[in-house]
């Protein structure tokens, strides 16, 4: 369980490398934002702000940026400039390229991180697009372009929703992160912005149609393979076919059991890549046969139990590992980790998901709760540092890494006040 920080000021940061752009340091109270006003417009009647197109004209600029994983820097520069334009305490990129800023509440209490990532997929199939995929036009309530779903719609609304808080009210600290490369790693980037903040409650934006994800199946990359020895395919009882030496491995796991889970449902272990050596082969009898598995995991399984598990039921033949992930950053570090993203779930108790329910329902937002079957950077902070984490943001996830990719403005400005509101919930 991670500790409380004790003072108004949020812990420091690490003593990263600082890439420009410096601190800002804001007196603590609603005073900052007075100058942002024009940010929120009031109802007559007196009731809640809302966050006027601002929001849209900062999606609009985060789309026009390019940022495939391992490329986010000018995603991250225009990130970090809106914060300190908005007041945050500071923002600052890590040695990962990670952006992070931070505001302080009024009084001592729990700190909440609420994280998006800033990557996106490359565009596939760019003849079938009707839209510029760098463009960020609207067309009706639909904004158009890699990324407006997954995941700049939540970047810009986690980042905007500062707009909307009332720092007077708030007991603890706010982190807003965007992230590297989870495209391609879930978690890995996220990884190093906890392991040096610390929070309490972790809050992954991400498309679910402002619903409330209360778990995620986990994913992992597991490799099945078998040695043999090289051979003349004209002599070939002088090796050893690595591919025949898997096979009965293979068929076996084909089989493997799958267990359910109340909250995320069903394990599932799919053969993605299989792949022999030396190819092409020149009448060589394989020396390797290397099989790979797309594996959805159930909450509470270790690396340990993992490979216990794939062994006993492919047999001595083969020898089972998780791949290695090695993610190069734009800032030329390297993010290394087992590709293993475990599942989690965050009880009912929590403080969170009180707090983001009684949040929620204060601007009338009902939100349902689901399990994520896909997998997030959430499996990090709920998964290895085992801190409560919810999932919620605009826009569905069957709209993302496809052609004409769109988020529904309407939903990145309600997700706006939905992220406000969960962190007054949370921390007020
Ligand atoms: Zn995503």
């Amino acid at each position: 369980m991670a500790s409380r920080p004790t003072t108004t000021c949020p812990r420091q940061m690490p003593p990263v490398e600082l890439q420009g752009g410096g601190s800002r340091r804001a007196p603590i109270g609603k005073a900052p934002f007075l100058r942002y006003n024009h940010l929120t417009t009031h109802n007559h009647d007196g009731g809640p702000p809302m966050p006027d197109p601002d929001v849209i004209q900062f999606l609009q600029e985060l789309v026009r940026l390019p940022s495939l994983s391992g490329q986010e820097e000018a995603v991250a520069r225009a990130v970090q400039a809106r914060m300190l334009a908005l007041g945050y305490d500071r923002a600052e990129i890590d040695a990962w390229g990670n952006v992070c800023g931070i505001i302080a509440g009024a009084r001592p209490g729990p700190s909440l991180l609420l994280d998006a990532h800033m990557d996106t997929v490359p565009i596939a199939d760019p003849q079938r697009w009707t839209h510029d995929p760098f463009g960020g036009e609207i067309e009706g309530d639909r904004l158009y372009g890699r990324g407006a779903t997954d995941n700049k719609g939540c970047l810009a609304a986690i980042v905007m929703m500062a707009a909307l808080l009332d720092r007077n009210r708030l007991a603890g600290a706010v982190y807003v992160t965007g992230t590297v490369n989870e495209e391609e790693s879930e978690g890995s980037g996220l990884a190093k912005v906890v392991d040096a903040l610390h929070p309490d409650y972790v809050l992954i934006a991400e498309g679910t149609a402002l619903a409330l994800g209360i778990g995620q199946k986990g994913r992992a990359s597991v490799l099945v393979e078998a040695e043999g020895k090289p051979a003349h395919a004209a002599n070939p009882g002088e090796g050893v076919n690595a591919v025949y030496k898997a096979l009965p491995a293979l068929l076996r796991l084909r089989d493997l059991p799958l267990r359910q889970h109340p909250i995320v449902g069903s394990e599932l272990a799919e053969l993605v890549e299989l792949i022999s050596s030396p190819y092409p082969s020149n009448s060589v009898v394989p020396f390797h046969c290397l099989a790979r598995y797309d594996y959805r995991m159930l909450p509470d399984e270790t690396k340990e139990d993992l490979i216990a598990r794939w062994q006993a039921v492919a047999g001595p033949e083969v020898k089972v590992s998780l791949r290695r992930q090695q993610v190069p950053c734009y800032t030329g570090t390297v993010l290394e980790c087992d590709d293993f993203h475990p599942a989690w779930v965050t009880p009912p108790e929590s403080r969170l998901l009180q707090g983001a329910r009684r949040g929620l329902a204060a601007i009338g937002q009902r939100a349902a709760d689901f399990a994520a079957h896909y997998c997030t950077n959430g499996s990090y902070s709920g998964g290895i540092a085992g801190i409560p984490t919810l999932i919620y943001g605009p826009g569905i996830m069957q709209h993302a890494h496809r052609v004409d990719e769109f988020v529904e403005t309407e939903q990145v400005v309600a997700a706006t006040r939905g992220f406000a509101a969960i962190v007054e919930g949370v921390l007020a």
